[in-house]
């Protein structure tokens, strides 16, 4: 009895409904677009078909920027065009202007997902654009999101650290974060791009960035990589901070084509056990997370890095 007891989150034993914690899937862009393999659009769909399966309610699952810059990720209106649409399931796209707007609505995007670099070097190499560029251009993708109604959220990437030019200066991504917010999105997301951060520099982020949008301005979202194993501190530190809405990749595969050596997103099955654990419903199946995964590297024809896949839950009978 101790360890069927054991097995059932607290939040349950309390008797209480859990807070929920929402989880953005991003393995078929994200993951993907900075994996070795080369998925077919099938195989992509495949993907989003089982994530959905497992509870996903937000998945990141196309990228509308330039075909030349990220081939990867230029069968977007394909894979699009063939997920599956239960009520409740949305889908956003990555668009860094107008035009990715216009492909992202005809696809049938649920939601619009800009991204502005916090260090100058990066986004010149990432975005092709200095920040003030993408800034404005930032304000443009969102003002034709809303138009075509559409769900509007902006990542601040190397919010924490850039591989090029090191440390980012937090007053730099507080005042970033003001200006993004300007034209009103759902979201604000401060991204670890290379996966540098720790919980006390993440909790002090968030909390400035907090500080200075206010109430009633858009929420926010963390994105964590686990370059150096840091990823889940960081969730937990942000939890603390009111950070309720977080990205990870099944399996943890993925990276950023163009951060040198930014390997691995937090893997979506260690977080969900983490949340769960910690009292927090993250409202998804963690053994179909886990079978998903199993899958996934079949289809990558390698292995991914998360722990709980290969763990499993919380051990015992019927676990
Ligand atoms: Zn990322």
């Amino acid at each position: 009895m101790a360890l069927e007891a054991a097995k059932i989150p607290r939040s349950m034993l309390d008797g209480h409904m859990a807070e929920s914690i929402q989880i953005v899937e991003v393995a078929p862009r994200d993951g993907l677009q900075a994996d070795p393999a080369d998925l077919t659009t099938a195989q992509k769909i495949e993907l989003v078909e089982r994530l959905s399966a497992a509870g996903h309610t937000r998945i990141e699952a196309a990228s509308f920027v330039s075909p030349a810059a990220v081939p990867k990720m230029a069968d977007g209106d394909a894979v699009m065009a063939g997920v599956p649409r239960p009520d409740g399931v949305s889908y956003s796209a990555l668009a860094f202007n107008t035009r990715g707007v216009e492909r992202a609505v005809a696809a049938g995007a649920d939601e619009v997902t800009g991204v502005v670099v916090a260090s100058e070097t990066f986004s010149q190499k990432n975005q092709n654009a200095s920040i003030a560029e993408s800034v404005e251009r930032w304000r443009q993708v969102c003002e034709a999101a809303q138009a075509a109604d559409l769900r509007t959220s902006v990542i601040i990437a190397a919010a924490f650290g850039c591989p090029f030019e090191g440390r980012v200066d937090p007053g730099v991504v507080v005042d970033l974060a003001e200006q993004l917010a300007e034209p009103g999105p759902v979201e604000v997301a401060l991204a670890d791009t290379i996966g540098v951060a720790v919980p006390t520099g993440v909790a002090a982020l968030f909390a400035s960035v907090a500080d200075r949008l206010g109430t009633g301005g858009p929420q926010l979202r963390a994105h964590f990589h686990n370059t150096r194993n840091t990823a889940l501190a960081n969730i937990a530190a942000a939890i603390d901070g009111g950070v309720r809405t977080f990205d990870s990749s099944l399996g943890g595969v993925g990276g950023c084509p163009f951060a040198p050596r930014a390997t691995g997103n937090v893997p979506t099955e260690d977080v969900v056990y983490m949340v769960e654990e910690m009292g927090f419903d993250a409202g998804l199946d963690l053994d179909a997370l886990i079978a998903t995964t199993g899958w996934l590297e079949e289809q990558l024809q390698h292995p991914t890095p998360g722990l709980v896949a290969k763990a499993g839950g919380w051990p015992g009978a019927n676990a």
